[in-house]
């Protein structure tokens, strides 16, 4: 940390940064240094508001000394322990846990290391569940339009994000798309769930009746789709997309990695929205986001029927080196810990109308077309400048973050999502910080 702090510049010698535009990075570079609570400090000395949580992930805010002190004491106990056939109680307890806290039934938790590698699993765990059931016809698997669900060859092919499909050109086969729930024109502004739009689930009916109910798997959506621009389900769609699916014996999955864990003011969006998956995908606030680590959650039916399926001894011939790694399962019960004893994970409910009533507040904003907030998230959509989609909200983020304050954009739409711990002070400090920035793009 000493040599960041003594340097704002770094080499891009070696480090090849993620979804990053690396030739352009140096010219602004954005580096954080420390993080508590609500802020991040940068390297040169600048408290920086959370508006994100990290990327989604850093729920109970940043610096846990008893998530931190959890980590130390499992590692020097023990370090780690071989993910396949031998097991330690640290893993077995935090999958109790979770269990707990489950959506009714979904208590069979599958241990990953990122959302990338939950979806890949709960789409692999989809595909043995029909061929077990003897239905190994069932190999298709859909997605939705705007959908992300992390980077894996699986998550890429049943996402609906254009440079996933430009850039990487090869894709899993038997992968269709319904449309996503986006309707600028008849939901602008709407304070929760958008009143229209439930006719979508129905595109899953066209696909059935196109290919064939005996040769689809699964569907997978996020409850409210988080990177590619905040966009909640309108009423009753997450319900005729469950009835749609029962009707035709297809797999459910709720891509839940960025609405898991209080995101909504519930443990999880299926609480929130009153509809039970078939599996739940999870990672980030998992641990706090403290050690990477991931979890799908899976019904009785799913886990039974691959326990009683024919395959002679594994039954789910799938699983990471680093499963249940005993650093990330303590991380995990610590995270459970705190989120239990200050209520986080229904603390975005009781936020959601300051929330709801400060973010909808900036609408008179200059080029704002919509504003869409559920617990505690928030989409702010701008019109897009004429010289490009995308320039005028990234003008938005490089403000507000010389301001003290971090936001994400996508496109010409900024999400916010900031830790759980939330008091009422951030929620002006943030809403004072990014009307100044609003104003000054304009
Ligand atoms: N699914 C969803 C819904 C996500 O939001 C993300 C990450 N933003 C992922 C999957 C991928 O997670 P990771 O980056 O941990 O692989």
């Amino acid at each position: 940390m000493a040599d960041a702090k003594r340097s704002n510049q770094p080499s891009m010698d070696n480090y090849w940064m993620p979804f990053t535009a690396n030739r352009q990075f140096n010219a602004a570079p954005r580096m954080f240094a420390e993080a508590k609570g609500m802020y991040y400090t940068t390297t040169d000395g600048r408290r920086v508001l959370d508006g994100t949580a990290g990327l989604w992930c850093v729920n109970a805010g940043h610096g846990r000394q008893a998530i931190a002190s959890a980590v130390e004491r499992q590692l020097t106990t023990m370090d780690y322990a071989p993910s396949f056939q031998m097991g330690h109680p640290v893993a077995f307890e935090f999958a109790e846990r979770l269990a707990a806290i489950a959506p009714a039934g979904l208590d069979r938790i599958f241990f990953t290391n990122s959302g990338s590698e939950s979806v890949d699993t709960a789409l692999k765990m989809a595909l043995a569940y029909h061929r077990a059931r003897g239905e190994g016809t069932r190999t298709r698997l859909i997605g939705r339009e705007r959908g992300y669900h992390g980077v894996g060859f699986g998550g890429i092919s049943v996402g609906g994000i254009v440079n996933n499909r430009r850039t990487f050109p090869t894709h899993l086969p038997g992968v269709d798309h319904i449309r996503d729930t986006h309707d600028l024109e008849r939901n602008a502004f709407s304070p929760c769930e958008p009143a229209h739009g439930v006719e979508r689930a129905d595109d899953l009916e066209r696909v059935v009746a196109l290919h064939g109910a005996e040769s689809i798997a699964a569907v997978i959506v996020e409850p409210v789709a988080g990177s590619t621009g905040v966009l909640i389900p309108p009423k009753g769609y997450l319900q005729r997309l469950r009835e749609i699916c029962d009707k035709h014996g297809i797999l459910l999955i709720f891509d839940e990695v960025i609405t898991g864990f209080g995101r909504l003011g519930t443990p999880f969006a299926a609480d929130y929205f009153g509809v039970t998956p078939d599996i739940i995908t999870t990672a980030k606030g998992l641990t706090n986001g403290v050690i990477p680590m991931g979890a799908v959650f899976a019904s009785r039916q799913v886990h039974d029927a691959l326990m009683d399926g024919p395959e002679n001894m594994i039954e789910l011939f799938h699983g990471y080196t680093y499963s249940g790694h005993p650093a990330a399962a303590a991380a995990g019960i610590a995270t459970l810990d705190i989120y239990h004893d200050e209520g986080l994970l229904t603390r975005g409910a009781e936020m959601a109308a300051a929330w709801r009533d400060a973010i909808h507040g900036l609408k008179d904003l200059p080029h704002i077309v919509d504003i869409r907030t559920i617990g505690l998230v928030a989409g702010i959509e701008l019109a897009s400048r004429e010289d490009g989609p995308g320039k005028r909200a990234y003008e938005v983020f490089v403000d507000c973050f010389e301001r003290g304050l971090l936001i994400r954009v996508t496109g010409d739409i900024i999400a916010l999502s900031p830790p759980l711990i939330l008091e009422q002070s951030h929620l002006d400090e943030l809403v004072s910080v990014l009307s100044s920035a609003l104003q000054r793009v304009a």
